[in-house]
This record gives structure tokens, C-alpha cells and sequence, in this order.
């Protein structure tokens, strides 16, 4: 299945080597330059999963996660917060806006992909689960600064 990710990010150079990485893997990808943009993408093309930078025009990462997770049919979509460095104290700020999982940049092009994998995986999971399969939760490794 080509799952349709959105990765919103207002800096070209991060938007292609992001790009570059998921066509790779197959993904259908979609694209936003800003948080208004990224919304509007979520709501009319319902995307598997979002990689959202924080730091976008308009609106920021924080209000459309927060703005998203408002809504009943987004409650559970998979949202990786990007950050340009992670701070003391911005893993509770990502948790509490409704982000599943960070990456600090710069985008490491191996662990990128890898948990994206990973959470897609756990959705599907969680999905059979809800069907009555006894889907078990993946035991991948993420390293440390990814966080469910
Ligand atoms: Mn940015």
C-alpha cells in the first residue's frame, strides 16, 4: 500500500531531502508550506500520517496539531513534530499539543523513514485490533529521540 504522507515544512531544502527519502519508500506524498495550508491538505485528503515541521508562516505546528486533534476524525492520525533543535521542556510541549513523535533537525535520513514505519505499522495494529485481530504492537527500536 502507498500510504499518503503529508509533510508540511516551509524550508525547501528540508522539503526535498524529505522528499527524496519518502519517494523512495514508495509513499504518495503530499506537501504544505504553511500551517494553514497543512490544515486545509489534512482535512481534504485525509493523509495515513503528517510530518509537521513546528516553525511554519501563518500558523505554527503547536495550533494546527492542536487544531486537528479538535476534530474526532483526526484524533488518531500519526503527527512527527520537527523541531529545529529540541529544547529542555519541548517534549511536554509536543505531547501536550497532540504530537505522537519528534525528530530535531537536522532530518536524519535513516531515522526518518524508519519511524515512519514504525508508527504506520502501529496503526494498522491498532486498527486490527479494533476489528477483533489480535494485532500486537511493533517492538521497533527508535532511539532515543522519538517518542509515542
Ligand atoms: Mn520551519
Amino acid at each position: 500500500m502507498n500510504e499518503k504522507i503529508l509533510i508540511v515544512e516551509d524550508n525547501p531544502q528540508n522539503m526535498r531531502l524529505m522528499e527524496m527519502i519518502l519517494r523512495a519508500k514508495k509513499y504518495a506524498l503530499l506537501k504544505a508550506t504553511d500551517g494553514k495550508e497543512a490544515l486545509d491538505i489534512v482535512v481534504r485528503e485525509r493523509p495515513e500520517l503528517v510530518i509537521m515541521d513546528i516553525q511554519l508562516p501563518k500558523m505554527s505546528g503547536y495550533e494546527v496539531t492542536k487544531r486537528l486533534r479538535q476534530m474526532p476524525e483526526f484524533a488518531n492520525l500519526p503527527i512527527i513534530a520537527l523541531t529545529a533543535y529540541a529544547m529542555k521542556g519541548d517534549e511536554e510541549k509536543f505531547i501536550e499539543a497532540g504530537c505522537d513523535a519528534y525528530l530535531s533537525k537536522p532530518i536524519n535520513t535513516r531515522e526518518l523513514p524508519e519511524l515512519i514505519a514504525a508508527m504506520l505499522e502501529r496503526k494498522d495494529n491498532s486498527n486490527q485490533n479494533q476489528v477483533g485481530g489480535g494485532g500486537q504492537i511493533g517492538h521497533t527500536n527508535l532511539g532515543q529521540p522519538s517518542k509515542f
